[in-house]
This record gives C-alpha cells, structure tokens and sequence, in this order.
C-alpha cells in the first residue's frame, strides 16, 4: 500500500510539474479556491461561445480533448459558469452494456454544461492501480469512467468525479479493519454486505488522497465530488482506536459511554465531530487543488435543511463559507413540505452562500422519495413543478438517473424542456438579491443543543409553520442564521423567531439591539428559554421585550399533545379564546350572558370578526405578563370531545396568554405563547395560517414590497438584479389539494400583482419569460407602485419588470 502511495505520489509530482509548466500559471497553490472577480456578461458570453464552439468541432481524439477541457478554455472557472448538470448513476449491470452514444445525446439535447460520472469509493470504475479499490467484476480492464469523461470532454461538458467514501468492501475491511467504525461492544458498523467508514481513520487520510490524485491525473476532471462524505452520522459514536486517540487529543477525555445531551463529554464529541468534517472538507480540497490546479475543487454533497445536515455533523454555515459551488441532494417533495420545500432549500442555502454563486441539486427523474421505484419514470408534472420551485429558490438544475439503461423511457423526456427554459433565461436566474423585508432567524447549534433528537417538532414545524404561513399570505422572506444578523442589510425590518429555544448570550445580544432600533420581533413558544446548550435558563432570555416574565425552560420530553394520530383526544380539545368577545353583536342563538363587546379588537385578529374562538390543541408556555404589554389571545381548557353530550367548555375564559404583543420595546413584538407556529405544520387549518400571517404582517407594519391577488396557493419569490425584478410566480395549486405525485396541472389566473419599485426601476417594461416567447405585457405605474395582470399560470411564471 505504502508502495502504491510512494509510487502515485511520485507520478503525480512528475505529472504536475509537466502541467504546470506548459499550461498553468506558476502562483503558489491556494488552499481555497481563488475566485475570479470582476468577471463581465460579455467574458461569460465569450466562454460560452467557446465552449459552444469545441462541442461544435467534434473532436474525435479523447485524449486531445481531455487536455483541452473546459476548464482550460476561459477565464471563468467552471464552477463560476456551470448552471446545468446530469448525472446518471452507474450501476454494476451497465458496465458491459453503457450505450455512451446515446447519452452524449441526451446530454445535448438536456442543455447540460457538466455531468457527474461515477469514480471511486465504494465502486471503482476504472482500472484503479490500488488493489484495495473495489472494482465490480464485469468491470474486467475496462475504464468506463475515463471513457465518459473524455466523451463529455470532448463534448465541451465539465466533469465532476463522484466518488462515495461512506463505505467499503469486506476486502478492504479485512485489511483495515481500523478505518471502520465500530460500538461500544466493538462490533462493526455495517451496511447490508459492507462496512461503514470512520471518517478519523486512514480511510480518508491515506487511502482516499491516493485515489483521487489518481482519477485526477488519469482523467482531469474538473473538480470531484463525494455522495456521503461526512462518514458515520450523529447515531453512531465510533470507539475505533483512532477516535479513542483522536478525541483524548481534543478533549483530554475519554470517549462519551452514551448519548447524553447533558453530558459535558458528549457536548464536546458533537463538536469535534462538526471539527473533524469541516477539517476533511480541506484536506481534501488541499489533495486536489495540489493535483489538479487551483479549480480542481472538491465539493461534497450536501442537503439543505438542519435536520439532515445536524444529523452528519455538516455545519452548512461552515461549508458555504468554503464551497465555491454548493451541491445539494434533495431529490423529491415530502408530503408535510411540498414543493415549497424546494425554493426553501435554495433561500437556506442562498442565504449563507450570497447571490452569485452557483447552487445545483440533484432531481431526481425516477419515482423517489416514499415509495421509490428507481426504474420508473416520476410524473412529468411532479418533476417539472420541483424544478421550477427549485429555480424561485436559486437553485440550478441537476438531472438524475439511477441506472443508465431504462424501460420506462418516459423519464427521457420529462428534463428536456426545463432545462432549455434554464438555459434561456439562465441570466435571470442568478446574481439576484431577495426583495423583502422579512427574515426568519435560524441556527444549526439551535437544531443541534436544543432540537436534540427531538428536532423534527422542536425546530423544524414551527419552522414550517411560520414559513408555509407566509408563502400562503404572499409575505416574501429570508431566512437568516442568527449568528449574521447584526449583518442583516436595512431592508430587513421583521425577525421572526419560530421555537428558537437555544439562543447564545451574544445572539440575544444582537435580537435586542435589531429590536432597539426598530426592528419588530415575532417569536413563538420556548424561544430563548435554553442556551446554545440547550440548557435552562431562569426564563426567556427576551422576556423584556416579549413583554412577559416567569418562563420555564423544560425541555419536552416525549412528543407533544395532539401528535400521533388525525383525531384529537380529549386531552388537546383546547381553544383559543379572541378579545373582545363580539358574538353578541353577530347573529346567532343567545343565551343572554354573551359579554358586551368592549373596545376594537387588534388588527392581528382581523378576519375573525364571526368567531371568538379558534381551534388550538398545542402546548403552552408558562407567563404571566408583565402589565404593560396586550394579551390577544387566551386558552380555554380541554373538555371532553367525546361522547357529544358532555362536549361543553367547563372553563370558558382564563388569563392564561396564548398571544402577547408589546409596543413598549422599541419596534413591535409579538410573542406567541401558544404553539400556533407548530399547530399549523400539523393540521394545515386555515385559521391558523391566517393568524401567522397577520402576525408577521402587523410586525412589518404592512411594509411589504409585493401584493398578489389570486385564488389558490402561489408562491412568490421576488428579486432584485441590478436595474430589474424579477417575480418568480410557482403554481402550487394543483399538488396542493392531493398527495404526490401529481399528474395533472391545472392553470389558475388572472393573478392580479402589485410590485413596490425601488429607486433605479421605473417600471415601464414588463416582460413574462415562459411561454412559447418572452412576452411583453402592459403594467401600469403609479404612487411608487407598478400594477399587472398574468392571465394564467400553469406551473410557473417569471416576470420581469424593468425600465
Ligand atoms: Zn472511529
């Protein structure tokens, strides 16, 4: 092994120097990509053109065209250029048979500027010099990898070496058995017929660096990629040797004996683990930019959402700091998110990433997510309607395959006609900056130390809530990691903090200056009861400003009322109670104790005037408030649901808050006590939408720069790009009203839309970019404001308004 190390060390110092002496600049290496700055339309044109151009010269000779990859061809790296990508995913039954002509085709036609080919890692797929490099037995000496890649470089394309480091063979197990994890009990850790990798053993440290100086000197890929890079997740502590040593390294301890989130050792374990990631995302950029020139950048995949990158130690703050371009997998809609989940991913990412970098993810074509039938065609509706949410978040697209030989060839045809609508309109597509107002604060650590293994209701449904709330009331936002807030720019004039139970001292620090300023706050449930921690404080650390005093930090253990099940038990028949009480002014059967409506209620109430309750079924915090500020809303006790003659309220009003508002703190606050936010993820009623929505909107004092009038759900992602806007319009219609996958789409319109314009537009071009061409359509301007009509939209539309 050493040998082969010695030996592929040597050819690649030999190799290199010969590269760089004809062909690369002769600067120190970077470790970190450099990126190119400065950059013009008219130089991404030109390279472009040029690339345009190769494709065109049908360059017969590979090895020719390997050297003259794109890469090599401009000024503009290719991660700075490269929005479209493919990628089919090579099984062991298509190594005999991979018909690469067809494919170049579907390349071709799909508009691609990169594929994703499969290296290395679990499988190699080329004559790989190291023995322990797994190679399926139908590979034979056949380099089906390499081949690809100087098809797709001859074919004008990028390339992305993919490898997976997740897992091994029992070979290698054999020969190494100390670079896999093992438990407590000193078992392995196994997947089916392989073993799970650590990622603090010669795995990644020695073996990995070989095979990927390799597949870069063999082939020239672009840069390389890695599937599941980030080796055993959160559920596993490894008590291999070299964590043992590793973690007495860092910490002076011993390993955690257990998962304990209140164990000092294992709080520390958690971060050495998020330490050790950030540190091989790197080494392993160091191992390739050495090999294969300062582009020649190692990206691996990653997914959008807290809970899955918490759960494999992934800090996505961390990485955008480092990626140059982010790959995301996060191939399908879930039933709870909907497409929605997809412009989300997007804004997450984008929102630590910046505007002007390049974010693609994986789409799938085949039926994924629950059930998954790789080898049938996902609806061509469903997938268009994840890609075209996917392009209002600022995601680019990625085709996907599983298997490069399919029956069900429908799958064919389905990414064809987004990804030449992308290709298009790629300018309007990226280098945009979100038109809003309002953010929504989040952190990892917060899914982490206070979600715990409880995240899913802890973090991400109040998350959901207040998001899904907002994107149903047309409300344009962003989230925000709280940790960047004091960088917030001055368009942000709303938090919203959904269940953010674990704050930092220096984060409440910075909600209280954003709030002395000006700024409104909305929170909801246990937010600030825990530090970063996760531990209790003696109450909100906001408590002040939520204009309430006597919070508990109880961390819940178990789930919460009304989870389990559709029906609501007896236990969640609980209500919430709207001051004043107007039922005596509104028609209905009277008893005569209904009280005199007193006073007005609060614009955060309006469209209840017909009810003085609404269904609850939450959890509440413990408060008492603290005189000056206004309680809206209070909790009515269960009573039994069931049978129907004992179904009456036994306490009909208490004091108990179930929503506080406080103008005494600077800006507006509202602090909802009641878990409205998380109520609404669960049971999708309408009035509790509607109540987050005119939370947010009271909070923002109505200063919201887009209104949209349109049946049905739609949702609006509103840029800014240089002298333009851009609306992105997404018809959730039709996939809102049953389960996925959808099959049919059905156009909703007119859409009435009313865009606030900023300084340096004046509106008088508005333009729509799908449909058979860009279409002019007529807007009129007044008061600050342009006003149009979109006749009819079917899955989505982009306006453009300029001028
Ligand atoms: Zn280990």
């Amino acid at each position: 092994m050493l040998n082969d190390e010695l030996e592929a060390r040597i050819s690649f110092i030999i190799h290199h120097f010969r590269k760089r002496s004809v062909v690369v600049r002769l600067a120190p290496m970077p470790t970190t990509p450099s990126h190119s700055t400065g950059t013009t339309r008219r130089d991404f044109l030109k390279t472009v053109a040029a690339v345009t151009a190769v494709a065109a010269m049908g360059i017969e000779d590979k090895k020719a065209a390997a050297q003259t990859a794109p890469a090599a061809q401009g000024a503009i790296p290719w991660y700075q250029r490269a929005m479209r990508w493919g990628q089919t995913n090579i099984t062991e039954a298509d190594i005999a048979h991979y018909d690469i002509a067809w494919w170049r085709k579907y390349w071709k036609r799909t508009r691609v500027q990169g594929v994703i080919i499969n290296a290395g890692g679990i499988f190699a797929y080329y004559p790989s010099k190291f023995p322990l490099h797994y190679r399926p037995p139908q590979l034979k000496d056949r380099d089906l990898y390499g081949e690809l890649a100087a098809a797709a470089h001859a074919d004008g394309l990028c390339v992305l070496a993919r490898m997976d480091s997740s897992k091994g063979h029992e070979d290698l197990y054999q020969a190494h058995p100390d670079w896999f994890g093992v438990d407590a009990s000193g078992q392995v850790y196994r997947s089916g017929e392989f073993y799970l990798s650590c990622i603090s053993g010669g795995y990644y440290s020695e073996f990995l660096p070989g095979v990927l100086r390799e597949i870069i000197e063999r082939t020239h890929p672009e840069g390389l990629t890695d599937n599941i890079w980030s080796g055993l997740d959160r559920n596993m502590i490894c008590y291999c040797k070299n964590c043992v040593d590793k973690f007495k390294d860092y910490s002076g301890s011993p390993l955690p004996a257990r998962r304990d989130w209140n164990d000092p050792i294992f709080r520390k374990w958690t971060d050495w683990n998020y330490d050790l990631r950030i540190k091989q995302w790197e080494f392993n950029n160091k191992v390739t930019q050495e090999a294969g020139g300062a582009d020649c950048v190692w990206v691996g995949m990653n997914g959008a959402g807290t809970g899955g990158q918490s759960g494999s130690f992934r800090d996505l703050k961390e990485i955008c700091a480092r990626a140059p371009i982010l790959l995301l997998d996060n191939q399908s809609r879930s039933s709870p998110t909907g497409f929605q989940e997809n412009a989300m991913s997007g804004k997450f990412a984008r929102s630590l990433l910046g505007p002007d970098k390049i974010i693609i993810e994986s789409m799938a074509m085949y039926q994924h997510g629950a059930p998954q039938f790789r080898f049938s065609a996902k609806t061509a509706p469903e997938a268009r309607m994840w890609m075209a949410a996917g392009f209002a978040g600022g995601i680019g697209p990625w085709w996907h395959h599983v298997g490069a030989y399919h029956e069900d060839r429908r799958a064919y045809k389905t990414a064809e006609p987004m990804m030449r609508w992308h290709e298009a309109n790629q300018e309007y597509l990226i280098n945009r900056t979100p038109m809003v107002s309002v953010a929504v604060g989040w952190s990892q650590r917060n899914a982490d130390f206070f979600g715990r293994d409880n995240a899913g209701e802890l973090v991400d449904e109040p998350m959901r809530g207040f998001t899904q709330a907002m994107i149903r009331a047309r409300i344009g936002f962003v989230p925000l990691h709280l940790d960047d807030l004091e960088k917030a720019g001055a368009d942000i004039t709303t938090l919203v903090l959904p269940n953010v139970g674990g704050l930092s001292d220096s984060q409440v620090t910075s909600i209280r200056q954003f709030v002395k300023k000006g700024g409104s706050l909305v929170a909801s449930g246990q937010t600030g009861l825990f530090n970063e921690f996760g531990d209790a404080r003696s109450d909100f650390a906001l408590a002040d400003l939520f204009g309430v005093k006597g919070g508990k930090g109880v961390m819940p253990t178990g789930p919460r009322v009304g989870r389990g099940g559709a029906a609501i038990t007896d236990a969640a028949h609980t209500y919430l109670r709207l001051t004043p009480e107007l039922r005596g002014t509104v028609d209905g059967p009277m008893w005569g104790d209904e009280p005199a409506a007193s006073g007005t209620r609060h614009e955060i109430l309006a469209g209840f005037e017909e009810t003085d309750v609404l269904p609850y079924g939450g959890s509440l915090q413990t408060l008492s408030p603290d005189g000056k500020a206004q309680v809206l809303l209070t909790f009515v006790p269960a009573f039994p649901a069931t049978p129907p003659e004992v179904s009456w309220m036994r306490v009909p009003k208490t004091d108990v808050p179930g929503l506080v508002i406080n103008e005494n703190a600077g800006g507006r606050v509202a602090y909802l006590a009641a878990d409205i936010d998380r109520r609404y993820a669960m049971y999708n009623f309408p009035d509790h939408g509607d109540l987050l929505a005119n939370i947010v909107r009271w909070a923002a004092k109505d200063d919201l720069p887009l209104k949209v009038d349109s049946p049905g759900l739609v949702h609006c992602e509103l840029y800014r790009q240089n002298n333009r806007l851009i609306l992105h319009v997404v018809n959730l219609t039709s996939s809102a009203t049953w389960k996925s996958p959808v099959d049919q789409l059905t156009g909703i319109g007119p859409i009435g839309i009313s865009i606030k314009l900023p300084s340096g537009i004046s509106g008088g071009r508005c333009s729509t970019l799908v449909g058979d061409s860009p279409k002019v359509i007529a807007g009129a301007v007044a008061n600050g404001w342009v006003k149009l009509t979109l006749p009819s939209v079917v899955d989505h539309q982009v306006l453009v308004v300029e001028g």
